[in-house]
């Protein structure tokens, strides 16, 4: 249930309420938008109906909510999220474009790579410092030495960083890194790493199970978000089908559906998605006409020689292009890259 107070309800109404929800054994959820302040009642506390607070001064109306994810719902937020990482906005008009390697391989291949998309236009560089491989015995990534190398491309270059975190316990030392914690496809339903990024209050991409409905993918965001951080951007990366073909099929539809569903802003992984360089480009304007609020591309100075997904990623002069290719069809649909 969700508790809308009145645009001009003063903070001692406000904060009855919130004794009152405390009184009745709930956890609450306080979202403060531009008009409205909202009061969600979160687990199981004594069995009341909307009526109960329709009476207290400042409430405008009290409604449950249907879904099962409630704090990710557009019932309990109408207006879209809007994430703040270091001056770059993720949800707005401008779609930023997140860039770099599958994994960090050494110190020159990750400037490189930092300082020629950050030319084309990428805001944000990605970059596995700890990779999740389907085979122990594939490469496994640089870990700490990988994440030192980011440092040095944000402090070189002032791009924001998105790279993945694996376990709850590596939680601060990423994050000391990370503009933006990714959770891979492979954790999305690791409820103990879940929680301690909601704790951890960071901006957090969370990429959809490959095997995930969209339901429990909005339920892994809702861990987060009951957790204290509604910091998140989903991504959509692509889900197993019996195609082989491509690597994975792109699920298009959830762009507009998770826009209808939730306020949180969506991002496409084309590159997971479909394994392909080939379908990058053509991907990722369908992605924008469909309304995604950002793009994740795997970009490498030597595709030929990466050490992990090489097939998938484009090289640093195609990158620019790509950038270029987006541009009117962002504008097509009133966004900017
Ligand atoms: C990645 O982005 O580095 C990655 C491993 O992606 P996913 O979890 O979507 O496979
Ligand atoms: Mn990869």
């Amino acid at each position: 249930m969700i508790i809308v107070m009145k645009s001009d309800a003063s903070k001692e109404e406000i904060s009855k309420i919130l004794k009152e929800v405390k009184k009745l054994g709930f956890n609450l959820n306080l979202s403060k938008g531009k008009e409205k302040t909202i009061v969600g009642l979160i687990g199981n506390g004594r069995a009341v109906s909307p009526g109960h607070f329709r009476p207290f001064s400042g409430v405008e109306d009290v409604l449950r909510i249907s879904k099962p994810f409630k704090l990710a719902s557009r019932e309990f937020k109408p207006e879209k999220s809007v994430i703040q990482v270091n001056g770059v906005s993720v949800g707005g008009e401008k779609i930023p474009i997140m860039a770099g390697p599958c994994a960090v391989e050494n110190r020159e291949q990750i400037l490189e790579t930092a300082l020629k998309v950050k030319k084309a236009g990428a805001t944000i560089l990605r970059g596995g410092a700890f990779k999740p491989r389907s085979s122990p015995y594939s490469f496994q990534g640089l870990k700490e030495k990988g994440l030192e190398m980011l440092a040095e491309a944000k402090e070189k270059t002032g791009l924001s960083i998105v790279t993945e975190v694996m376990a709850p316990e590596h939680v601060p030392l990423v994050g000391e890194v990370a503009d933006i914690l990714q959770i891979g496809t492979r954790n999305m339903q690791n409820y103990a790493l879940l929680e301690a990024v909601g704790k951890y209050k960071k901006p957090v991409l969370l990429k959809r199970g490959m095997m995930a409905t969209l339901e429990e993918f909005l339920m892994a965001a809702e861990y987060i978000l009951a957790n204290g951080n509604s910091k998140i951007i989903l991504c959509e990366r692509g889900i197993r089908t019996f195609e082989t073909y491509t690597r994975n099929t792109l699920d298009l539809s959830a762009v507009p559906l998770l826009n209808q569903l939730s306020h949180l802003p969506v991002c496409v992984d084309p590159s997971h998605a479909t394994g392909s360089r080939s379908l990058i480009t053509p991907l990722s304007k369908a992605a924008i006409a469909a309304g995604v609020d950002a793009l994740i591309v795997e970009v490498h100075p030597h595709p030929e020689k990466a050490l992990s997904d090489g097939a998938q990623s484009l090289n640093l002069e195609d990158f620019s292009k790509f950038m270029e290719e987006l541009r009117p069809v962002a504008e097509a649909v009133k966004r900017r890259i």
